[in-house]
């Protein structure tokens, strides 16, 4: 076969790069130009990725492709199936440097610090040059968040939300926040208490298409024994896999979802996965979909009085507050970042975060979910599983690869900063001015799950007592000298030092004997 001739441009596009506008494309000419896309094993094993978020990268993969073709887009597109493929990035894009002799590779700069050190790895021993251009689907870039931590000794993500609603002109008046509040989580936050939650909308899911379809089958025969459960049908995976679909998972929170989504953003129930949630973080982390253009909607859908103040503001946070901050903070601490622990914890994993077989309710409940779905909400990742592993002292970055491997929408660069600085302050408080600890009390003030466990939340010792709460206070007496300096942990060392000896003795000999019962 007569070998093709050398194009101009090589322009690459990963797994969650999937829109046509992205500023890879700009400039792009079919008749210089081809896109290079390959599904590569070691991205589904460099951590033990679940089956849902395989399947669900590499079907949205497979429909952008569908569409650069369906639009004569000069495609080189390697499927995971191909007896030649390599498996590795590098090695595919060596491939198709070599078949293609481009002048110059370009990109939209990639989530992942691992890939972009791979890619330039790959550009600097082929010598083909390789431009990144900035990514529009954010609302900032990486260079104005490390302008905005100049001379700070503490990133807080209230500052930069509000650099950014400034700058946006988002839900604001002139130079004020409209209502005169920045913030309204006093508002939002509530429990579903003891009636339960109000009737919760079903949410959107789709029905596997072929392409869907194949990919499920390929993904249980070539990851047969990866964690989590897939099947093709709607209740075995129902993401959205295409901009189109992902439209119509935005349009359908808004209309339905959005007004209740501040009150009860932290609540949980039992069977109740999707609640009042959005269920767009994947397709955000895709770019199937853009950050501005879902904070439009929600402005918008405040503006026409189809949704409060309160539920709109607190969503909007979520968007282009803390996305935008956890995005920041990882580009700015990368690669160090994911060494860090400061609390020094050693323990691993217990097993049942991989098939959620545990007596603790809130945990199975979470698990076996994230485990069926692919998806757990904000604080049932913060409060349940995060806050467990926090406590029982799990390696920070055993805990990151857990949380990477598991749901649809984890990529590292939002991914990490949430286990690493939020859950597991393993930072020492770069990101969270105080580590979110709490008692087993929280789980029952803030869900049903307590009421269908054997454990009791207010108990720290003895038979019953809630493995969450004997920890907290363990937690609390093995971190006391830290903790002491934390301003904002004062009342919870005051609090210890009230407790009796005895008491502390027993509650440190149970967390062990748990620690000890819990190690894989
Ligand atoms: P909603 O609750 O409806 O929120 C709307 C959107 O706001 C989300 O889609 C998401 O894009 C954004 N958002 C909300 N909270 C955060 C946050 N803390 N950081 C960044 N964006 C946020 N989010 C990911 O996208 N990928 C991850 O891998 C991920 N890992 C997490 C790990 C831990 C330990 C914790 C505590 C949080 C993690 N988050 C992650 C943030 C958050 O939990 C998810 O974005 C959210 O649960 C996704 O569900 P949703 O789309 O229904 O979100
Ligand atoms: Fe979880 Fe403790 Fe409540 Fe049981 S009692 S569900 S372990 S918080």
């Amino acid at each position: 076969m007569p070998k093709p001739s050398p194009i101009r441009h090589l322009i690459l596009v990963l797994g969650d790069q999937l829109n046509q506008d992205s500023t890879a494309f700009t400039g792009f000419d079919p008749k210089q130009d081809r896109v290079w896309m390959a599904e590569v094993n070691e991205e589904s094993t460099h951590i033990w990725s679940s089956k849902q978020r395989i399947a669900l990268f590499i079907s949205a993969m497979r429909h952008f492709a569908k569409e650069l073709r369906d639009r004569k887009v000069p495609l080189s597109y390697t499927p995971l199936e191909d007896p030649n493929n390599s498996q590795s990035l590098e090695g595919e894009l060596l491939k198709a440097i070599g078949a293609f002799q481009p002048q110059a590779l370009i990109m939209t700069a990639p989530g992942d610090w691992r890939v972009l050190e791979k890619i330039k790895g790959v550009s600097k021993q082929t010598r083909v040059p390789l431009e990144i251009r900035e990514d529009s689907y954010f609302f900032s870039t990486v260079h104005e968040f490390a302008q905005h931590t100049k001379g700070r000794k503490q990133l807080r993500l209230e500052y930069w939300y509000r650099e950014l609603r400034k700058k946006h002109g988002i839900l604001m008046e002139d130079d004020q926040p409209i209502g005169g509040e920045w913030n309204y989580d006093q508002e939002n936050r509530s429990s579903f208490g003891k009636a339960g939650p109000p009737p919760i909308p079903k949410p959107l899911r789709f029905k596997p298409d072929a392409i869907t379809t194949e990919v499920i089958q390929l993904v249980n025969d070539h990851f047969a024994n990866h964690p989590g459960e897939l099947s093709a049908t709607l209740d075995g995976f129902g993401w959205p896999v295409t901009r189109a679909q992902a439209l119509l998972v935005l349009t359908d929170f808004i209309q339905k979802r959005l007004p209740l989504y501040g009150q009860f953003q932290d609540a949980m129930w039992t069977k109740e996965p999707w609640l009042f949630h959005a269920h767009i973080a994947s397709a955000l982390n895709l770019k199937l979909l853009s950050a501005h253009e879902v904070v439009n909607a929600a402005e918008v859908a405040f503006h026409k009085q189809a949704a409060p103040l309160a539920a709109v503001e607190g969503f909007i946070r979520q968007i282009l507050g803390w996305r935008e901050y956890v995005r920041g903070i990882y580009w700015l601490k990368m690669p160090e970042y994911l060494e860090l622990n400061a609390l020094k914890a050693d323990n691993s994993l217990p097993a049942f975060f991989w098939d959620g077989k545990t007596s603790m309710h809130c945990l199975q409940e979470t698990i076996s979910q994230s485990l069926k779905t692919g998806y757990a909400h904000h604080i049932q990742r913060l409060m349940v599983t995060g806050l467990y592993t926090l406590l029982l002292g799990v390696q920070p970055k055993e805990v990151h690869a857990w949380y990477l491997s598991m749901y649809v929408d984890a990529v590292e660069w939002v991914e990490l900063p949430n286990v690493i600085g939020m859950s597991q302050f393993a930072d020492g408080g770069l990101m969270a001015s105080k580590p979110y600890i709490a008692t087993g009390k929280y789980i029952d003030r803030m869900s049903n799950y307590c009421k269908e466990c054997q454990f009791k939340p207010d108990q720290s010792h003895g038979q019953d007592a809630c493995p969450f709460t004997t920890l907290y206070w363990d937690f609390l007496m093995r971190h006391e000298s830290s903790m002491n300096k934390n301003p904002r942990m004062m009342m919870q060392v005051r609090n210890l030092k009230r407790m009796s000896d005895e008491t502390k003795a027993a509650i440190q000999a149970q967390a062990k004997q748990h620690r000890l019962s819990q190690q894989s």
